[in-house]
């Protein structure tokens, strides 16, 4: 395999019926020399997310390259640990962040991070197939945010392996071209039609992969999550934690 990848922390396409629940995936790319983070994650990897990188033998100080699929909470919330690395996003996204005040429409842009960004490492992408580092492109993926950017990571015998950070959700925005959050309807469709056409492996922004065979698509594995209830709490009648499998 040309590159290493490793889902750090894998997303979550729920929510609550009253609020948000769902979370952000983080994968880690190691390659050409070069160790990248795909998305920051939100905050609910912060706390383990030291140990979720000790137990790969990494320390927040070894990550050179941190790709940001947009600047929502649930993918830009941790831009603060790693201060030595070159943070990758689009031009697009950059420019839409720093003018919200002015454009209230998108609340869950994680605003602690543009200050941060001014002073970090960074490379705005602009325009599709930039490359980020050999084998590693991105594209313009718009929609869910003006400036959603996926990243292009080439894989031995052709294959493509993207991370489509909100472009695509969750496998079910894939099946029914049904956007749950999108600023543009229009672009966001767009935006789906140009991943399913370079992709051959699709890692959603809060899903587990996807392969892309022709005009099929099939979701791998259950991408399972387990709650837990401590200090002796229970819940539906006496259980101390509940598994949530997606069919
Ligand atoms: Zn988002």
């Amino acid at each position: 395999m040309r590159f290493e990848v490793d889902i750090v922390f894998a997303g979550f396409p729920g929510r609550l019926t009253n609020g948000v629940l769902g979370w952000g995936s983080v994968a880690l790319v190691r390659g050409e020399g070069q160790i990248m983070l795909i998305d920051a994650g939100g905050p609910v990897i912060r706390n383990k997310f030291q140990e979720l990188l000790a137990k790969r033998g990494l320390s927040f100080q070894d990550i050179d390259i941190v790709t940001l699929s947009h600047l929502h909470f649930d993918h830009a919330y941790n831009i603060d640990l790693f201060s030595k690395a070159l943070f990758v996003l689009s031009k697009q996204e950059w420019d839409y962040a720093n003018n919200i005040s002015k454009n209230k429409r998108d609340i869950f842009i994680e605003e602690k991070a543009i200050p941060l960004l001014r002073v970090f490492k960074t490379a705005l992408i602009e325009k599709d197939n930039e490359e980020i580092i050999p084998g590693i492109t991105a594209i313009l993926t718009p929609g869910h945010t003006p400036g959603c950017m996926s990243v292009i990571c080439e894989q031995e015998h052709d294959q493509k392996w993207l991370f489509a950070g909100d472009a695509i959700k969750n496998r079910g925005e894939i099946l029914r071209q049904d956007f749950g959050l999108t600023l543009n309807l229009e672009q966001s469709i767009n935006s789906l039609a140009k991943i399913k056409k370079v992709a051959t492996r699709i890692l959603p922004g809060h899903d587990g992969w996807i392969t892309v065979d022709g005009d099929k698509i099939v979701a791998e594995g259950g991408n399972d999550f387990t709650i837990v209830f401590e200090q002796g709490l229970t819940v539906n009648g006496g259980l101390k934690e509940i598994t949530i499998h997606l069919d």
